[in-house]
């Protein structure tokens, strides 16, 4: 199957199914904005609830936050932001189309390769031939908005571009509140706003998408710096491999100095080998003590750390890894799109989707063998009594069973569970497992410490 195939299965298998619908269609759509479906809120949710138990509720070390998306327009002032947070754009003077001119640089250098739909739009020109673009300028990628009645400059307000920066503005905060003690990080998952140039790839690339970001603050050391860098390259990586994704598509891409970020003195990509190509997932950057001094010059308060072992006194150095929820979620269902090819006991062009059981938004689907003899009413009971375990479960009872597992295994539900004649007489039904097409009896009463188990509370 071509890349684009590919992409354009996907695209259409999640419209379908109920995971990503484009946003606004019943108004001609918003190019680039899409709404999560039942399925695909429920998904979007797992990745954030497993994000959190992994760096949060299972650590000592990390507490999380929720901060506003509209902050006082200084804070973009210290963070550097307003000034520097742009992309270089270009225009082509025949069709008035807008690129972003390092993505239009890296596509010509894909010469030859198979290239996307948006890639193509980069080189081929509308009005005919190939592009003639202006020189290139800065285009801030922030969006503005007003508060209050008057629209003038003393209200300009914006969308937060990254969650980061409620974390250093609330750094006092929590020191007061709380009792961390460095090294410790501060985390927090929300939408950030970006007016991008060229937006596209689907989910990969839109203006509103949402991150998981930590401020880990260390000692203002060096050697202190990288050594957490590499734990948190590792940290951010397991994170991906832990859910299934294939070691294979997932590569770490150290910058150069030129690609540096105005803050940053290391930063390294996650990235994905995504049908469009080779992508970043998350960034992994070594941000020094550049915002903290930056709001403690700004706000005119101190940000410091009184450290009680060295009776020191000290900004500390932080290293950020940050993610995009959106993106990991479009890596996760690229990597479990899994088409037949006939030889597997499926039918050729039979689609299951090997999402890892704790991403899956359908745990389980339970089956009733048939509409008769009381086995609706048993199978309806164990749902029941699974949905007060909060587990996700569907019941189905409409086809052949082999219809409702094909219903299933396009959506990533990791085990059906029919109950038959048998149940009746032992109180056990068959589980049936997406991946190995196996069946095993399990006894109704312990179904759900089964899933639970196998779930480890990622529900
Ligand atoms: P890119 O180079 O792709 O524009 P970036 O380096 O500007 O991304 P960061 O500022 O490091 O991105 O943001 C951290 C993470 O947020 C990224 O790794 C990505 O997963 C996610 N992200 C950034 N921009 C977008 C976007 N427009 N749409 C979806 N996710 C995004």
């Amino acid at each position: 199957m071509n890349n684009n195939d590919l992409m354009e299965k996907i695209v259409s298998l999640a419209k379908r199914r109920g995971f990503v619908y484009p946003a606004s269609e019943l108004y001609g759509g918003l190019a680039n904005s899409f709404d999560y479906g039942p399925l695909g809120s429920q998904m979007k949710k797992n990745i954030k609830d497993v994000w959190w138990r992994e760096f949060v509720t299972k650590r000592d070390d990390i507490v999380g936050l929720d901060s506003a998306i509209i902050q006082n327009p200084r804070v973009w002032e210290a963070s550097g932001h307003l000034k520097s947070f742009s992309d270089p754009l270009v225009e082509c003077k025949k069709c008035h189309q807008r690129f972003r001119a390092d993505h239009v640089e890296e596509v010509k250098g894909m010469a030859g390769s198979e290239l996307t739909t948006e890639q193509k739009a980069m080189i081929v020109c509308p009005a005919g031939g190939e592009h003639e673009f202006t020189e290139a300028k800065d285009f801030n990628l922030m969006f503005k908005t007003f508060i209050g009645v008057t629209e003038d400059t003393a209200s300009v307000a914006y969308l937060r571009p990254e969650t980061a920066q409620g974390i250093f503005t609330n750094f006092e905060n929590v020191l007061q509140s709380t009792r961390v003690k460095i090294p410790f990080g501060i985390a927090q998952i929300g939408k950030a706003f970006r007016n991008e140039i060229t937006p596209g790839n689907f989910i990969f690339r839109t203006r509103e998408f949402e991150q998981a970001e930590i401020e880990y603050f260390i000692k203002p050391d060096d050697k202190e710096s990288s050594k957490w860098y590499e734990y948190w390259i590792e940290k951010v990586k397991s994170f991906y491999l832990d859910l299934g994704m294939k070691k294979e598509n997932l590569l770490i891409r150290e910058h150069e100095k030129s690609e540096l970020s105005h803050y940053s003195t290391g930063t390294s990509d996650i990235e994905y080998r995504f049908p469009f190509g080779v992508s970043e997932l998350a960034g992994i950057a070594q941000r020094t003590d550049y915002d903290l001094k930056q709001h403690e010059q700004y706000s005119g308060q101190e940000l410091k750390y009184y450290d009680d072992e060295s009776r020191a006194k000290y900004v500390p150095y932080v290293v950020e890894p940050s993610m995009g929820i959106d993106r990991a979620m479009l890596a996760f269902l690229v990597d479990a799109y899994d088409e037949s090819n006939g030889s597997d006991g499926r039918a050729a062009g039979e689609v299951t989707l090997r999402l890892h059981p704790k991403l899956a938004p359908i745990k389980a689907a339970v089956f009733p063998l048939v509409k008769k003899e009381g086995l609706p009413d048993v199978a309806r009971s164990m749902v029941d009594e699974l949905r007060r375990s909060g587990i996700m479960v569907f019941y189905d009872e409409s086809g052949s069973v082999g219809r409702r597992y094909r219903r299933q295994d396009e959506i990533g539900t990791p085990w059906c569970i029919t109950v038959d004649f048998q149940t009746l007489e032992d109180e056990t039904v068959t589980v049936r497992d997406r991946d190995t097409m196996k069946q095993e009896r399990v006894a109704v009463k312990k179904i759900a410490t089964w899933i639970n188990e196998r779930l480890e509370g990622v529900l």
